[in-house]
């Protein structure tokens, strides 16, 4: 099959940003034997966008558009896809509504001409994005293929994964064997700069690496006749992965942190109990949505007031008074009242700055103590995360947990 890539932007045009997508899209359709015969850059023009998928569906039966979803006027790629086709464009109210539901969830004012954004030609396959507002969508008529992507990478790579490569499994002519690394405790760019040379020299098995709500993950494909030869082909590249990333690395594929934690205590049968202050109980959530949870977690307590932090977990009210409870002092303290009311084996404290108010320079929004008990041996930790209130309490509970995992690997 031969394949060619249109980007749309004029940005690129000018120079005012590099062609990533058309590298990354580039390289996964090498990686599964779909070989790029021509790329296009065009600007937002609809006379020459028409030129240009006029020329590429000669010379091509799939073309890969990368840009141009967006709501203003200038942006096009599905109109004259549908002009080129013949085709009407119909307002998908799925899309509508994850769209709507996506300006709700980001605090945004949802505009009129965002409804623009849900309109597809006729007949196409519509390729939902979690990353943003613009779903992708795929024309197929007779032998020609046309894949619209969005413009930003960061919509544009997931959405690649999660729907354009399943798509394009029927056109290729061999296997490939996937495996995802989840990663915590390196952000993405530490995680990309430790293996740098391994991703750099890939070819079979390709390595990518992408950044997730608070953790990194690195997806490594293979390629091969069978699914055999594709395994034998990644095993030594993971490998070489796993030596450099160490204990960062905490599962493989479709898990998450707080399972792999919960199924630990669970099988090692030690409980746990947590004392919980700016998370508000997302760490007993998080815990608790693990079936089979309840043999080891004895108890969540959200101590969100000084009074609770007191009343429930015997905090001195001379250490709230002089170090805040926002401190090191106070974690503690939560986490040795939790553990000696509990009789926990293991026991987890939280205190922080969420935000958006209530920092100060001395504190400012985003620190945060955890406090584990285990072992017999107290800790606390301090960290400062960045991000939204959300964020920030999503980043405390996983690295909270990827604590534990670490604490309970080590007591091997
Ligand atoms: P949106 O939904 O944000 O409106 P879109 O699909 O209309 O996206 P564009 O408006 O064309 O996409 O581009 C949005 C941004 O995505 C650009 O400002 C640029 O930062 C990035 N981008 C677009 N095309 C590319 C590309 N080919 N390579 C790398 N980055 C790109």
């Amino acid at each position: 099959m031969k394949a060619e890539l249109i980007s749309v932007g004029t940005e690129l045009l000018l120079g005012d940003i590099i062609n990533t997508n058309a590298q990354y899209i580039a390289r996964r359709l090498a990686d599964i034997g779909i070989f790029v015969y021509y790329q296009t850059v065009v600007g937002d023009n609809p006379q020459r966008l028409k030129e240009a998928y006029d020329i590429a569906f000669k010379r091509s039966e799939l073309v890969i558009t990368t840009g141009g979803l967006g709501p203003t006027k200038d942006d096009l790629t599905k109109e004259i896809a549908a002009r080129y086709f013949n085709r009407k464009l119909l307002l998908d109210m799925d899309s509508l509504q994850k769209i709507e539901t996506f300006f709700k969830n980001t605090n945004r004012t949802m505009t009129e001409n965002n409804r623009k954004q849900a309109l597809f030609p006729e007949g196409s396959k519509i390729l939902p994005n979690p990353n943003g507002t613009a779903p992708g969508c795929i024309i197929k008529e007779g032998k020609k293929i046309i894949i619209m992507l969005p413009g930003p990478p960061k919509e544009m790579a997931p959405m690649f994964e999660a729907s354009v490569m399943p798509y394009l499994e029927q056109f290729q002519d061999c296997v490939l064997v996937s495996k995802v690394l989840r990663v915590l405790g390196l952000g993405e760019s530490l995680m990309e700069d430790k293996i740098k040379d391994i991703i750099d020299s890939q070819t079979n098995p390709t390595i990518a690496p992408y950044a997730k709500e608070g953790e990194a993950t690195l997806r490594i494909t293979a390629r091969g006749r069978d699914k055999k030869e594709a395994e034998v082909i990644m095993a030594p590249v993971e490998k070489k992965i796993r030596d450099r990333l160490g204990d960062n690395i905490y599962g493989v594929g479709n898990t998450s942190i707080d399972e792999v934690v919960a199924k630990e205590l669970i099988k090692r049968k030690l409980t746990i109990a947590l004392a919980e202050s700016c998370t508000g109980g997302l760490l007993a959530y998080r815990l608790v949505r693990n079936p089979g949870v309840s043999a080891v977690l004895i108890e969540g307590d959200v101590t969100y007031s000084n009074d609770a932090k007191m009343r429930r977990l015997n905090v001195k009210k001379e250490t709230l008074g002089k170090f805040g409870a926002v401190s090191e002092q106070t974690a503690l303290e939560m986490v040795q009242g939790i553990v000696k009311s509990s009789n926990a084996d293991i026991g987890i404290s939280v205190t922080g700055i969420a935000g958006p108010e209530g920092g100060t320079a001395e504190k400012p929004v985003g620190l945060v103590y955890v406090g584990l008990y285990i072992k017999g041996k107290t800790m606390v930790r301090k960290f400062n995360f960045p991000g939204n209130r959300e964020k920030i309490q999503n980043r405390t509970v996983m690295n909270a947990l990827d604590w534990l995992r670490r604490e309970l690997e080590h007591m091997n």
